[in-house]
């Protein structure tokens, strides 16, 4: 089996502290890689990297690997990791702290546009207040996957029959109360340490 070889020189020493430095990131420290994060993620089997191999990996100053990883963006922040932390670390958050990262810097997983959907997804529920899926998906598919998109409109129309998919976004009520409060959770984004460009992500 070959070795997976890593030299100081590919380290970044000031990763951690760079976590370590976002509101209450300062708990990272205390990860006791007991790995119950993972054990309870439900999109495990998913991630290219479990939640504790994750935090590991910003210990050891792996900051363009944790960056370029899928993890965070499979993420589905349901935050039972974070409920279950004997160390009170905020793991949900941090995986936020990580998307808006590798946004900022670029250094985005490879092969993927996860960013891209994301972005439509946040971009959907601050105009709407909650999401459309059959906008998302138009928005997302027909830029990016056009074919995929044509393979499977005849399921789009089943699930449009049968009442699971809206052709019309459901706005809620009291638009303009809801996007001053995500103008306002957006100034606090911006107070962030390193925070530009990743926005509500
Ligand atoms: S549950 Fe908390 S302490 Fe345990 S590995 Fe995950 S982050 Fe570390
Ligand atoms: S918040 Fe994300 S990392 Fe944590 S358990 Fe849920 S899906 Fe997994």
């Amino acid at each position: 089996m070959e070795a997976d070889v890593r030299y100081e020189a590919d380290l970044d020493p000031g990763f951690l502290d760079e976590i370590a430095s976002l509101p209450e990131g300062e708990r990272i420290r205390h990860c006791i890689q007991c790995g119950n994060c993972s054990g309870m993620c439900p999109v495990a089997p998913m991630l290219e990297h479990s939640p504790r191999r994750i935090f590991a990996m910003i210990r050891a100053g792996l900051k363009d690997e944790v960056l370029r990883s899928l993890t965070p963006w499979v993420c589905s922040s349901c935050y039972r990791c974070t409920v279950k932390c004997p160390a009170d670390i905020k793991i949900t958050d941090i995986m936020y702290a990580l998307k808006r990262r590798a946004i900022a810097s670029g250094t985005l997983p490879e092969d993927s546009d996860a960013h891209r959907f994301a972005r439509l997804f946040t971009e959907g529920v601050c105009k709407n207040g909650r999401t459309h899926e059959m906008g998302l998906l138009m928005r997302y598919m027909a830029f990016h996957h056009p074919i995929a998109m044509m393979k499977q409109s005849g399921l789009g129309m089943r699930m449009m029959a049968k009442g699971r998919m809206p052709l019309f976004a459901h706005k809620i009520s009291d638009r303009d109360h809801f996007r001053k409060m995500v103008e306002k959770a957006l100034s606090f984004d911006e107070m962030e340490p390193g925070s530009s460009e990743g926005g509500a992500l």
